[in-house]
């Protein structure tokens, strides 16, 4: 029998290449949509045909229930969030109400269609943020530094305690931080690649950045949503760091992405008090042992190859638009 899977937060990173995923696996993939005035389809376009899409929203139970009512999937992938941690800051509540409480609404529909269905919730290595302990895993104490991280704590524990009250396959893959070319433009290492590739085409010059001695562990979005699907594949639920175990910090991203393209990132990138956060994140870096072992799962993508992937895509979309004419800017 064909399985039925739903991903909320669909049209995000993870929830395009998690849909790809499943669609080869053979199964048949719900995605869950917010309304909003301009759709926002550009990462899943080109699976559109495959998909079956449904509006509903974290902020509403009953979109939930029904959702699950109509389609009664094996499996459901918790990706949708409000993910961009400075925006955290400035709409705390908002955060709160879609990546804490927007889990339970989840856990609860699932508990009211049908207790059998796995369920997988995204958490995050934010959830470590002034780290207790080097490398993080998943017993190293949480210490969050901002509103997300503390809206994440809350999804982790509150996916643990619906496991253990209601005996629900309730998963939390705490992913480290995971990027690829479909990465928001606000995030560091797209914002690194998309401006590095626009100065050496001379279409801008310079470029304000934050913190630089912020490090994380950067891997590649397309090998981190295999790790979710094999934890819902398991005889019993667990949780499961996911992350390379390698730590680089910015400054290395843009020497990395610069150079790959013969540029000198000093020649072009200056300090803006507006990217510094009232409280950082100064570094990360995970031990996926526990993910190695249960679920055999490797990260394939280094560091370099990532980099590398993700300039030459910005170089060569930039490119094309500039020969058809198109404004070099992100539609
Ligand atoms: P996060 O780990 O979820 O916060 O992912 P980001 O990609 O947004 O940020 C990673 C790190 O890069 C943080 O410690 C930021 O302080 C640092 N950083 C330095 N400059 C920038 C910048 O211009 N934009 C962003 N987004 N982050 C920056």
């Amino acid at each position: 029998m064909q399985r039925t899977a739903l991903i909320t937060g669909v049209t995000g990173q993870d929830g395009s290449y998690l849909a790809e995923l499943l669609l080869d696996e053979g199964y048949r993939v719900v995605g869950m949509v917010r309304r909003g005035s301009s759709p926002n389809y550009h990462r899943i376009e080109h699976i559109m045909d495959r998909l079956v899409l449904e509006q509903g929203d974290l902020l509403d139970q009953v979109s939930l229930i029904q959702i699950l009512r109509r389609h009664r999937p094996q499996e459901v992938y918790n990706l949708a969030a409000m993910s961009f941690v400075p925006t955290s800051w400035e709409q705390p509540v908002l955060t709160a109400e879609f990546t804490a409480v927007g889990v339970t609404r989840v856990l609860d529909a699932i508990r009211m269609v049908d207790p059998t269905i796995r369920v997988y919730q995204a958490s995050s290595s934010e959830m470590f943020g002034k780290v207790q302990e080097v490398p993080q895993r998943e017993t190293t104490p949480f210490y969050p530094r901002s509103p997300y991280g503390v809206a994440k704590v809350y999804g982790h524990w509150i996916t643990i305690n619906y496991r253990e009250s209601y005996d629900l396959f309730a998963v939390s893959g705490i992913l480290f931080n995971h990027e690829s070319p479909r990465r928001g433009l606000e995030f560091v290492t797209r914002k690194v690649t998309y401006n590095a590739a626009r100065i050496k085409l001379g279409l801008q010059d310079r470029l304000p950045m934050g913190n630089l001695d912020a490090k994380r562990d950067w891997g590649f979005a397309g090998d981190y949503v295999r790790a979710m699907w094999l934890m819902l594949q398991q005889d019993k639920p667990d949780d499961f760091v996911v992350a390379t175990g390698e730590q680089h910090s910015v400054r290395e991203l843009l020497e990395a992405a610069f150079g790959h393209l013969g540029l000198d990132y000093q020649d072009h990138v200056y300090t803006d008090p507006q990217f510094l956060r009232p409280a950082d994140v100064y570094e990360l870096v995970g031990d996926a042992s526990k993910a190695r072992r249960v679920l055999g799962w490797e990260p394939q993508v280094s560091f370099h190859e990532l980099v590398e992937m993700m300039v030459e895509h910005d170089l060569k979309m930039l490119e094309e638009k500039i020969a058809t004419g198109r404004p070099p800017t992100i539609d």
